[in-house]
């Protein structure tokens, strides 16, 4: 819970509001998941914590260790499913000096959108996470961190995970002010990052409800082509989505940007011509743009490929050009299929995609 919420909790139980202070720091600096361990709470107290409340991170196995120490793991859900997170530490120090590490969380079980490029898409969808199992994710990889001596444990939080997270909403937005709250991760702002494939009513919402930081999947300058690589994109055209976003952006009122990700697919998306209609297009907007070359995975029926490096230098030399911010994602995790995009988990599918995509597969054979 967040801490406004737990205080609550504790005002129901007839508790003064500081037991949340004191609980969160068990959990969240100590690593404590055991009532009984946290001493300064009266033994009755603890009693009654015990019958109400758990404290209970979902279950974690190592998928993947990749040799650049990217890390992969399986988070079992309550729903007896399986999602994925990904660990990503920095190779180097950044500019500023510091080391980052990283963590991909997964927000919902499969995803609901089916973009065309997408592993997770692919897999069809099951339903929301919880707060607790999006929480539970940093907490459990910070955990692990520590065990293996890293100390600096997770400093920044990505939401690019399996699913779509302004479509869980309440949850995610929970998660996150755990995630920023000095009493529990203490990351900032900044550090915290939703990303979006487009849903244009969640990043109003979001701009009302948060800090976090926002990234748009947005992958075309032309609804034409985005129509096809982004389904959402029909119900919440480009015009709409860029509306969005400039309303975001006046209501953090600081000098933040959006973060647009754009998959670089051969011959689909990767032209010059498509960099020049992508400048033209966000060209007043305060933004950055993260090239990401595609990551190729088995249920792909379309033979999507990765352009070569030429290709993806003349992509974003064109926008650089332009005055825009492009970087590079440098492609990690690929060989433990722990990349953007390659995330799949255990999904019992509850919309048939994933059989109607077996059989589309078997045609294409
Ligand atoms: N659903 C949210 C969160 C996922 S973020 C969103 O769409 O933003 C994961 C990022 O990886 C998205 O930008 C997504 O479009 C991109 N991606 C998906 N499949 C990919 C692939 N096969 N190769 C490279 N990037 C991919």
């Amino acid at each position: 819970m967040p801490r406004r919420a737990l205080e609550e909790f504790f005002r129901g139980l007839g508790e003064k509001p500081y037991r949340a202070k004191q609980v969160m720091k068990w959990i969240y600096h100590a690593g404590i998941t055991d009532f009984d361990a946290m001493t300064d709470i009266s033994k009755a107290l603890r009693g009654r914590l015990r019958e109400v409340a758990a404290i209970q991170a979902p279950a974690f196995t190592l998928a993947g260790h990749a040799a650049d120490d990217v890390m992969k793991w399986r988070v079992e859900t309550e729903s007896g499913q399986a999602v994925e997170t990904v660990l990503i530490p920095d190779r180097e120090r950044s500019e500023a000096g510091a080391r980052r590490n990283t963590l991909c969380v997964s927000s919902q079980v499969g995803c609901a959108l089916d973009c065309s490029f997408c592993a997770t898409g692919k897999q069809g969808f099951s339903g929301n996470l919880s707060r607790a199992e999006i929480v539970g994710q940093v907490w459990q990889a910070s955990r692990k961190m520590a065990a293996q001596g890293n100390q600096r444990g997770v400093t920044n939080v990505v939401f690019m995970g399996m699913g779509e997270p302004l479509l869980n909403f309440e949850p995610v937005m929970d998660a996150a002010e755990v995630l920023m709250d000095d009493l529990a991760f203490g990351i900032s702002k900044r550090r915290v990052t939703v990303s979006t494939a487009g849903v244009v009513p969640g990043i109003y919402a979001l701009a009302e409800r948060n800090d976090v930081s926002l990234a748009v999947s947005l992958h075309a300058a032309s609804d034409e082509l985005r129509d096809q690589l982004v389904p959402i994109n029909r119900k919440y055209p480009i015009a709409k989505l860029l509306a969005a976003c400039r309303h975001y952006l006046a209501s953090v009122g600081d000098r933040r940007a959006v973060t647009f990700e754009y998959t670089l697919i051969e011959g689909v998306n990767d032209s010059v011509e498509d960099a020049r209609n992508l400048a033209l297009l966000l060209g007043d907007l305060r933004c950055k743009i993260n090239l990401i070359p595609f990551n190729p995975f088995p249920d792909d029926v379309h033979n999507y490929r990765r352009p070569s490096p030429a290709r993806v230098g003349a992509f974003q030399t064109c926008l650089l050009k332009a005055g825009l911010a492009a970087m590079l994602r440098a492609t990690r995790g690929d060989q433990i299929k722990a990349a953007c995009g390659q995330l799949t988990g255990n999904v019992r599918d509850r919309t048939r995609r994933r059989a109607r995509y077996l059989a589309v597969r078997e045609v294409a054979a």
